[in-house]
């Protein structure tokens, strides 16, 4: 499968995702597991507004990827999630069914949420 050009983006399409409660448990257990040096060391970099709480810019990549959402694992493959980039891969439809989101990752729940 062919896969999106995502190394030097930087984060440019990782802003603010819905996550489920679920999704948040998998997250609050990552974050957890992290050394504490490597979670302050995620937690202090200065990200420009809008950009995941999680996003790492000094490895250009997610800082929380095993536990990432749903939503992110779609991202650019989905017709309702289509990367500018590579508009070609969003070949997929949603499915219907999905589970309720609880909130807003980087607005409803932020670093102070997860320490
Ligand atoms: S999905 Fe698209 S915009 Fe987002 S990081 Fe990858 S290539 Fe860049
Ligand atoms: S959780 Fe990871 S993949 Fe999802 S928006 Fe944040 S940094 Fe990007």
């Amino acid at each position: 499968m062919e896969t999106l050009p995502c190394q030097g983006c930087r984060g440019l399409c990782c802003g603010p995702v819905s996550v489920t409660a679920k999704e948040l448990t998998a997250i609050k257990k990552k974050i957890k597991s992290m050394p504490k040096k490597q979670k302050l060391e995620l937690e202090s970099q200065k990200r420009f507004h809008g950009t995941c709480i999680f996003y790492d810019l000094e490895k250009d990549k997610c800082g929380i990827y095993s536990a990432r959402p749903d939503v992110c694992k779609k991202f650019g493959y989905y017709k309702q999630l289509v990367c500018f980039r590579r508009p070609e891969l969003a070949t997929k439809s949603l499915p219907l069914s999905r589970e309720e989101s609880v909130g807003i990752l980087s607005i409803d729940f932020t670093w102070a949420d997860f320490r």
